[in-house]
């Protein structure tokens, strides 16, 4: 499987000003893909393929005055931005035509100057890392970075990210084993777990164990709020309105930081206790519509689902996400019968009571189904069991790695199918 590693970079002035020409140029590229692909769909005219753009708007344009700076910078920098827009295209195409899992994605948008910036160079572009722990890119120079662990193997590419707080990363994509970070198996059969991922706390485990929604999702998107209303207020180009967006930027970084650190420790938490981990796919967006810490909590969801997934395969672990339309909410677990709260109205229910006589906490008895469903799908060898990890780069491992333009352009696709890993010297196939 492929994941990313992201470090901290600290270029020189002089690798600074290369990289922002090497961000405007790969914007520009990027900016004039979306344009000629616009305009074709404009005047009914085919869709411009790839070979056709890389020769227009780089080969080409490179030799007209308004574009000779395109010269200056790596080619691969300006290939991959051309293949960042045609992945944004077929994604949207896909999504129109219903063959993409997830969210809708609208066709691909115009980059701006202020945004997070990035450019990618491939193994092609030859970049390396060097001895002395420099990384050298292409007409960039020999940067400095701050390792905080060693790469597991060669990386395959390299994003260089600015983030508009200013601060510099690279990040890489590594693929790592199956099993990497394998874990003894644990003997105990009861080490196994559903996770029921809630409204009123985070997540509910096995034996009705909570995890809490922690606090700062609260306070962290009230101070989002604040700051994007001042910025709100502030008047076109001023001085203040760029204040105030540094600010949302550092609040943004800050999220994503401290989000990521808080879900890794409960990723790895749940791996080490379980040998088995039993989800259900929901559909994160819906669940935890109208609530206060509305998108700090919805993309912890994604985040720890995409993080459990990953680290459950590494760690030798199982990993089985059951159908979202397996009713475990309605379901009694005592008696089978489908008799819990339904609909939008159900959504509220905290607890309720079976006509068998059991009386359940909606979470916990969510829990349990989910748990046995997951364990009746492996044990009966599901044939679409096998996780079905493609070339999709899982926002990977420890806190703070991950790209912050993921979710954006691009998300890993998510089949509505179960995956699981098998155990180690079981087969599900
Ligand atoms: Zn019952």
């Amino acid at each position: 499987m492929l994941l990313r590693y992201r470090f901290r970079l600290y270029p020189t002035m002089p690798q600074r000003v290369s990289l922002a020409r090497a961000f405007g140029s790969a914007r520009v590229v990027f900016n004039d893909a979306v344009a000629a692909r616009k305009h074709a769909h404009a005047e009914g005219l085919p869709y411009p393929t790839m070979a056709v753009l890389s020769k227009q708007l780089i080969t080409e344009a490179k030799r007209t005055p308004g574009r000779s700076w395109l010269g200056e910078v790596s080619a691969v920098v300006l290939q991959q931005a051309l293949s960042d827009c045609d992945r944004a295209w077929k994604n949207f195409f896909a999504s129109v035509k219903g063959e993409r899992a997830g969210t809708r994605v609208g066709p691909p948008r115009f980059k701006r100057r202020n945004g997070t910036q990035s450019i990618r160079f491939t193994r092609n572009a030859r970049f390396a890392v060097l001895g002395n722990g420099r990384l050298r890119l292409p007409k960039i120079g020999e940067v400095k970075v701050a390792w905080s662990r060693a790469l597991p193997s060669e990386p395959s590419s390299v994003a260089v990210i600015k983030c508009p707080t200013g601060k510099y990363y690279a990040s890489f994509v590594v693929a790592v084993d199956e099993g990497a970070d394998f874990l003894e198996p644990l003997g105990d059969p009861e080490a196994e777990t559903g996770i029921d991922l809630g409204l009123k706390d985070f997540a509910v485990l096995r034996g009705g164990r909570v995890i809490e929604s922690p606090r700062f999702f609260r306070r962290l998107e009230r101070r989002l709020g604040k700051a994007q209303r001042v910025l709100a207020r502030k008047a076109q180009g001023s001085v203040n309105r760029a204040k105030a967006r540094l600010r949302v930027a550092k609040i943004h970084e800050k999220i994503r930081d401290t989000r990521s650190d808080w879900v890794d420790k409960q990723v790895k938490a749940i791996v080490r206790e379980n040998q088995a981990v039993y989800v259900e796919d929901l559909n994160v967006k819906g669940l935890s519509r109208g609530r206060a810490a509305k998108s700090v909590h919805d993309a912890a969801f994604g985040m720890f689902l995409a993080r459990l997934e990953s680290k459950a395969a590494r760690s030798g672990r199982t990993f089985v996400k059951i159908d979202r339309f397996f009713p475990s909410t309605r379901l009694c677990s005592v008696c089978g019968v489908l008799a819990g709260p339904s609909g939008l109205e159900g959504l509220k229910v905290r607890s309720w009571a079976c006509g068998c006589g059991a009386v359940h906490d909606r979470d916990v008895n969510a829990e349990v189904n989910t748990r046995r469903e997951g364990s009746r799908i492996v044990a009966g060898g599901h044939p679409d069991t096998r996780n079905a990890s493609g070339g999709d780069v899982r926002p990977g491992t420890p806190g703070r790695l991950r790209n912050p333009r993921e979710g954006k352009n691009e998300e890993p696709a998510r089949g509505g199918a179960v995956s699981t890993v098998p155990k180690p010297g079981v087969s599900v196939l």
